[in-house]
């Protein structure tokens, strides 16, 4: 089985202003010919900036949001639609972040719904799952992942329109990794959970991220894992020579 072509996505949460779009000029300055043919890259600016760096982009880079609503417009104050996200120039968007499961409540029903969002807006979910500390300790970690997958992802997904990302909540922003045989067993579980929600042929092709505290300095033992396709990354990916580091482990 040929492996998917890797991914590293830079999430920025609730961080950029209009000057950030240095950091994406010094990340294509550093996305040379030798690594656009090994990796895919892509930056998830908060949403006032995902025109403009898609602009600045031009394709090179992958822009993508943090979040849409799973309407597609409507009386919903505050949000943001997965087609006003494409109409920005975004061609991805994650959904079911674990900071936003736990700050807006979304469940895996609503998480699925953006994610078909998505979809119908020909944009593609990076859809988030990921234990907390307590299920861990508690032995719950496979189940746990595989109810949130069962949930999450939209039947008829595929590889095309469909990235999964697994986020262990507490590696998130702590500095803490699982182990490299942790992230083994938990993206083994990932991948078979996907051939029986998408079939085997289209599971093979979904590329499934590790997420949580990657850094330049962890990122080949993480991403050398087997069934790892790449990395979602927060904090490293807001400084240009740390998401190229990690990058380049490719
Ligand atoms: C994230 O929020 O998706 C994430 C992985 O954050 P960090 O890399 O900062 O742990």
């Amino acid at each position: 089985n040929e492996r998917p072509r890797p991914l590293v996505a830079g999430n920025w949460k609730m961080n950029g202003l209009r000057a950030s779009s240095e950091v994406l000029s010094e990340i294509m300055a550093g996305y040379g010919a030798g690594l656009r043919n090994r990796a895919d890259l892509l930056v998830c600016p908060p949403a006032t900036l995902v025109a403009a760096l898609a602009g600045a982009a031009k394709g090179a880079v992958g822009v993508g949001g943090q979040d849409c609503h799973a309407k597609a417009s409507g009386a919903h104050t505050g949000d943001i639609s997965a087609e006003m996200l494409a109409d920005a120039g975004a061609s991805h968007v994650i959904v079911g972040h674990s900071e936003r499961r736990a700050d807006h409540g979304e469940t895996d029903a609503v998480v699925r719904a953006k994610a078909e969002a998505a979809r119908r807006a020909g944009l593609v979910a990076i859809v988030c799952v990921g234990e907390t500390q307590a299920q861990r300790e508690a032995g719950e970690t496979l189940t746990v992942v595989a109810s949130q997958l069962r949930g999450s992802i939209p039947a008829g997904a595929m590889a095309a329109d469909l990235v999964v990302a697994y986020e262990p909540v507490w590696a998130i922003g702590t500095g803490l990794t699982p182990t490299a045989a942790d992230v083994a067993e938990v993206h083994a579980l990932i991948r078979t959970e996907l051939g029986t929600l998408v079939g085997e042929a289209e599971a093979g092709r979904v590329r499934v991220l590790y997420g949580g505290s990657v850094k330049p300095s962890n990122a080949a033992e993480l991403m050398a894992v087997a069934n790892v396709d790449g990395a979602l990354v927060g904090g490293a990916s807001l400084v240009a020579a740390d998401f190229l580091g990690i990058a380049r482990v490719y």
